[in-house]
């Protein structure tokens, strides 16, 4: 049995892109440590709770079957708007010198004996910064300690289509879907699609123990309300499949290890 290192962004990142593939591969007997950037927190001291979401994220992992979580100690850099600046005692991931996080991933994947190292695509899916620093970081992590690499994506004309519609039905605003033409990778270069449907309720379980981001003001909780607006066949293709690229490969498969 192999052990697999995920990295991601945020807590949530993990069950949204990947959570059906971290379970399955958990459920075939592989170890599977999930390493989060960030604590996902924007606020600085007058945050009421500051580790809420990493403590959703164990919750959320324990749904997953995921065998440990640690986090990289960097705070959220947040998306669309200016950078903050840094809350005490922690930097936003982009501040960081980029070498630091890829030093520490490397540090977790020798100590594990890691067998592959999940990253995201170079678009850093929709392209939050975090998410993009993520991708580099994997690589860099990759490149210093030779485990091999996959970056979770989507196919991006599934995205374009999906913002189609809910552009159409006034969910989402035009500038969605022209930024949408960007994100993600194109399905042709997708080189992994893992069956996820027996894992669909785990997934959604772990979604679940993200009560702040659930029930809160973000970008997770319009997700929902949105995905729960739209016919569920138009949703199958990312609800049911999850994606991936191995650099440097065009082989398709079926399976990560
Ligand atoms: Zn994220």
């Amino acid at each position: 049995m192999g052990t697999v290192v995920a990295l991601n962004a945020h807590p949530d990142d993990e069950s949204i892109f990947m959570g059906g593939t971290l379970t399955k591969l958990a459920a075939a007997g592989h170890r599977v440590v999930v390493v989060v950037a960030t604590d996902g927190m924007m606020r600085g001291d007058d945050e009421p709770d500051p580790t809420q979401r990493l403590r959703e994220l164990d919750a959320a992992a324990t749904e997953l079957g995921v065998s440990e979580v640690r986090w990289l100690g960097y705070a959220d850099s947040g998306h669309g708007r200016d950078l903050y600046p840094d809350p005490p005692g922690r930097v936003r991931l982009v501040r960081a010198d980029p070498d630091e996080p890829a030093e520490a991933l490397a540090a977790v994947l020798r100590e594990t004996a890691a067998d592959l190292l999940i990253g995201y695509d170079p678009a850093g899916g929709y392209g939050h910064r975090d998410h993009i620093a993520v991708h580099r970081i994997a690589r860099r992590a990759a490149e210093l300690t030779g485990v091999r690499l996959v970056e979770a994506t989507v196919p991006r004309e599934v995205a374009v289509r999906l913002l189609t519609v809910t552009t159409r039905l006034r969910l989402t605003r035009g500038h969605d879907l022209e930024a949408a033409r960007t994100w993600f990778t194109p399905a042709a270069d997708i080189t992994h699609r893992i069956d996820v449907r027996p894992f669909v309720a785990a997934k959604q379980r772990a979604l679940g123990a993200h009560r702040s981001e659930i029930n809160g003001p973000g970008r997770v909780a319009r997700l929902m309300r949105i995905l729960r607006r739209l016919p569920a066949w138009l949703i199958a293709p990312v609800v049911r499949t999850e994606h991936f690229i191995e650099p440097g490969s065009t082989t398709q498969s079926d399976r990560l290890l």
